[in-house]
């Protein structure tokens, strides 16, 4: 039996992107219950993505109808393509609990399941997002304070070059990652290219529109740092198209319709020779533990959602400062709080 529950998250500070600056997320939780047991996945719709909290119910209850025999999940998204089109976070926690109940009816993680490594994860990045400059600043001395050596700052406006002033006054060693979330130009970007060699910054993500292939392959040929394409991967068969334009690219489940959806973009990412970091939106420890199950496969990992959220439902997901481990328990290894 498949039902959805709709729940909220909230982060202890207000996000900022070059975009938006939210507080409150909608997000909704499935659940799939067979014999016994019950799968979970999680919905974190993006707007950029065309999904909303108030789009998504009535997606699921189109899906819910087409999804089958869960142990068919290597082609449940076919099904679910057929029934509906672009609605990628939906899709994604319908997969995600579909391959949580078959782990759970074999006792085993879902990354026994599907044939994953174990292991260690690389440190995850934490996300500086956009605010003024003294809390940026306060942020970061925070998060290096905390035991964390890589960080991501949000840039895409007019004051980027004080940002990364600022950041770098406070945090002098700290690995520097940069995401624009799209908002440059090429002609600024190619300006911004000495300021983040100055800033030793680590790499840069999506720093123009999504559209913008040429203007990317264009960049990354006078870039002396690896460029990453987030705004730019919407769906699993949009990665080769990605190979000319990009250094590598940023998955992330509820963009690509799931953990088997996440799997099958990261090895068409390695088949085309790109780099690959996994990456998050802002959902509960529930979507982290199966995008985490991706993380020994990758370069870089940014999946610090939950250590930006007030409070979430969700536990069993341990870090140790930047560091996730992987839930040793049956199934995603995490628990729901009632
Ligand atoms: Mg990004």
């Amino acid at each position: 039996m498949l039902t959805w529950t709709p729940f909220e998250l909230h982060t202890a500070q207000p996000f900022g992107i070059a975009r938006w600056t939210h507080s409150a997320y909608e997000r909704v939780r499935v659940d799939w219950s067979l014999d016994g047991v019950t799968g979970r996945g999680e919905a974190a719709p993006n707007a950029f993505y065309g999904e909303t909290g108030a789009t998504v119910p009535a997606a699921l209850e189109r899906l819910m109808g087409a999804a089958g025999d869960p142990w068919e999940f290597r082609t449940l998204a076919g099904r679910l393509d057929a029934a509906l089109g672009h609605h990628p976070s939906a899709k994604c926690a319908l997969e995600m609990a579909a391959v949580e109940v078959c782990a759970l009816l074999v006792g085993r993680p879902v990354r026994d399941l599907l044939g994953l490594p174990g292991g260690e994860v690389p440190e995850s990045s934490l996300t500086i997002g956009l605010a003024s400059l003294s809390e940026m600043a306060a942020q970061a001395q925070a998060a290096v304070a905390r035991g964390h050596g890589i960080l991501k700052v949000k840039l895409g406006t007019p004051q980027d070059e004080a940002i990364l002033a600022a950041l770098r006054d406070v945090a002098p060693e700290v690995t520097l990652r940069v995401d624009a979330n799209a908002a440059w130009s090429l002609s600024r970007a190619r300006r911004m290219l000495d300021v983040l060699a100055d800033y030793r910054v680590e790499l840069l993500e999506q720093p123009l529109p999504a559209g913008d292939l040429a203007g990317h392959a264009a960049l990354r040929r006078s870039a002396r740092l690896p460029i990453i394409a987030d705004e730019s991967l919407h769906s699993v068969a949009s990665v080769p198209a990605l190979a000319e334009a990009f250094d590598g690219v940023n998955l992330k489940l509820a963009k690509l319709g799931g953990p088997v959806q996440g799997l099958r973009a990261l090895e068409l990412a390695r088949l085309h020779g790109l780099e690959v970091m996994v990456g998050c939106m802002i959902e509960s420890s529930l979507g982290i533990a199966a995008a985490a199950m991706l993380a020994p496969l990758c370069d870089w990992v940014d999946l610090d959602s939950p250590l930006l959220l007030a409070a979430e439902p969700v536990s069993g997901l341990e870090w140790k400062a930047g560091r996730l481990q992987l839930p040793p328990g049956p199934g995603w290894g995490v628990a729901w709080a009632e």
